[in-house]
């Protein structure tokens, strides 16, 4: 058996909501279901930041709360 280990487990995908900042240049961002404020401020630079998506690794939610909208 030619049995290679894979460096890294592979983790699945998904379209994440998230705020994107709007400066440009700046790569700020940070995941919606972290923010609880309407119109969150980028913690970089501290500019508005608008709705956006992401494809990002799924998370482990340890909260249980999970797609309420
Ligand atoms: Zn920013």
């Amino acid at each position: 058996m030619n049995y290679r280990k894979k460096p890294f487990e592979e983790i699945p995908e998904e379209s994440t909501d998230v705020w994107s900042c709007t400066q440009d240049g700046c790569k700020g961002w940070m995941r919606n279901n972290f923010t609880f404020a309407s119109e969150p401020t980028c913690p970089l630079c501290s500019s508005a930041m608008v709705p956006d998506t992401k494809m990002l690794p799924l998370l482990v939610n340890t909260t249980g709360i999970k797609g309420i909208r």
